[in-house]
């Protein structure tokens, strides 16, 4: 073992021990994630594996010693509260199973591509492209880890659709919290298998997911359109993913422009189209964005269903804006966007915070939590995106530990602020403000990628039906519960 070390780290077996790296410097990356905000102590060692059985070793051993350690998988560390963290225990180094080449593999004839926990979506695309192919349903950024990302659910513009990413899976190789390596899917240990999609990391670590396939057109038409009425978007959203796919778009989102926000996109927009766009801003308080995209092989095809849906929607007239870009292009848009962000930010971006709320809210009560949100940003000026956009419930499998509204249709929204080192504690509180509204107001709204503190707030989120099974799966899979201990579920 590397320099440093914790009293029960000496008493590892040395294969497992070589593995382990306690240096101040090794340590320290893993007491900081994507948000920025949460101070924890460092784990007291970082675990760079070869191989899943490594890991496999690792918890068993943490299992056996003599007080049993913490151990958190740390995929690309996009956490934004520490999710991750394992203070005082052992962080597992993910990428390093990157380090011995590629482990993604595509069926072209059986129609999957079979993906290590440790590998970034970016990868697996562009491995499934080569074939013709790509999955269904993807998350809006790439670079994130398959394993964090089918932990907690994976959404994005194709979810009214096809379901979030853990819709699509097919198979699972877990190593859960006794160190058990097992194959699961829907017909083989299928509570494992539901239970570990959207499970929070609790109940073992993902090594390799397998996820369905399609072949997909090569060429992608993206649309934004513009509005100053929030009833006609949500509406216009609404009718889209009520279409079936054959005649509607692929992909439905939005956004919400804050306060006179300025459009600053020229990956997306002429320097003419923004200047005219941010005229129409100027003259509104409120403006709003819908984002949808159609894949496609034939141009003329595309060009008359286009057409004939722009026909049925109420964006303010000649501010719809198109353009024709690769698959690639298309699903790799936010991280083409984020580097130009970066590029032209004054602050060093390694000092921006990052306090995020993502919220499932019901239809039903859209629009009033529009109106109470709307209300308390106002005070607050924030900076950074907010996405908006529906999706179908029966796309979601209930029988998986992720918890969605009771409501046939209900509104991602995700408060995805940027700020300074100073002012994020102003944003969480906005953000605590919002919940609060929530809870007084009886919008029966969820945290996606929640990050409570006490049981009672994790059981209310569950529901009493998930809470109970949950609890009977950690007892089965992570009796110690040694898994992800600063998710704050089973450890508090
Ligand atoms: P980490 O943050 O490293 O880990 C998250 C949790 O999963 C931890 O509890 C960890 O212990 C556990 N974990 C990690 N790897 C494994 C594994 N192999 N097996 C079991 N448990 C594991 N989410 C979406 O759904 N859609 C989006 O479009 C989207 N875009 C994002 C864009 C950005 C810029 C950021 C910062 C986040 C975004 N997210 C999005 C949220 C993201 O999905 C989650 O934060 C996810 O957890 C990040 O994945 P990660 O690989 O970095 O996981």
């Amino acid at each position: 073992m590397a320099a440093g070390t914790s009293s029960w780290l000496d008493n590892i077996a040395p294969e497992i021990a070589s593995k382990l790296h306690s240096d101040g410097v090794a340590v320290a990356r893993f007491a900081t994630d994507y948000g920025g905000i949460i101070s924890a102590a460092p784990p007291a060692a970082v675990f760079r594996p070869s191989s899943p059985e490594d890991i496999a070793a690792l918890i068993r051993c943490a299992n056996g010693a003599d007080s049993p350690f913490s151990v958190a998988a740390r995929g690309n560390g996009h956490s934004t509260h520490g999710q991750a963290f394992a203070p005082g225990g052992v962080a597992i180094d993910m990428a390093e199973l990157r380090g011995g080449g590629k482990r993604i593999r595509v069926s072209a004839e059986e129609s999957y591509v079979d993906a290590g926990g440790e590998q970034l979506w970016i990868d697996v695309l562009e491995e499934t492209l080569r074939h013709g192919m790509s999955m269904r349903s993807w998350v809006d950024y790439l670079y994130l880890t398959v394993g964090g990302t089918l932990s907690n659910a994976g959404v994005g513009g194709m979810v009214f659709q096809h379901g979030p990413l853990v819709s699509s899976v097919l198979e699972l190789d877990v190593i859960t919290g006794k160190g058990e390596m097992i194959t699961c899917s829907p017909e083989l240990h299928s509570d494992l298998f539901n239970g570990v999609l959207g499970g929070l990391g609790q109940l073992g670590v993902i090594t390799r997911a397998r996820i369905s396939l399609r072949p997909t057109p090569a060429k992608v038409r993206w649309l934004r359109l513009f509005y100053t009425d929030f009833d006609s978007l949500t509406s216009d959203q609404e009718f889209l993913i009520s279409l079936r796919d054959t005649v509607g778009f692929d992909y439905v989102e939005g956004q919400v422009l804050l306060n006179h926000q300025q459009v600053d996109d020229p990956n997306f927009f002429s320097i003419e189209e923004a200047e005219r766009i941010n005229q129409l801003t100027a003259e509104f308080n409120a403006m709003y964005l819908l984002e949808v995209a159609v894949f496609f092989d034939s141009t003329s095809l595309v060009d008359q269903s286009i057409e004939g849906l722009l026909q049925q929607l109420s964006f303010v007239p000649g501010f719809a804006f198109s353009k024709d870009v690769s698959h690639l292009e298309f699903l790799n848009r936010v991280y083409t966007e984020e580097e130009h962000r970066k590029s032209s930010m004054a602050v060093d971006p390694s000092k921006i915070r990052h306090p995020w709320l993502n919220l499932f809210v019901p239809k039903s009560r859209i629009r009033d939590f529009q109106t109470g949100a709307e209300g308390i940003l106002q005070n607050i000026n924030p900076t950074g995106v907010v996405l908006l956009y529906p999706m179908n419930r029966n796309r979601w499998n209930e029988n998986m530990t992720v918890v969605v509204p009771d409501e046939d249709v209900f509104y991602s929204v995700e408060f995805l602020w940027t700020s300074t080192e100073q002012d994020w504690k102003n944003l969480e509180a906005g953000n605590n403000e919002i919940l609060g509204f929530c809870h007084r107001q009886g919008v029966q709204a969820k945290q996606y990628l929640a990050h409570y503190k006490s049981r009672t707030d994790w059981m209310e989120h569950f529901g009493e039906v998930k809470w109970k099974r949950f609890m009977q799966l950690k007892q089965t899979y992570d009796p110690k519960a040694l898994l992800s201990p600063e998710q704050h579920i089973f450890t508090n």
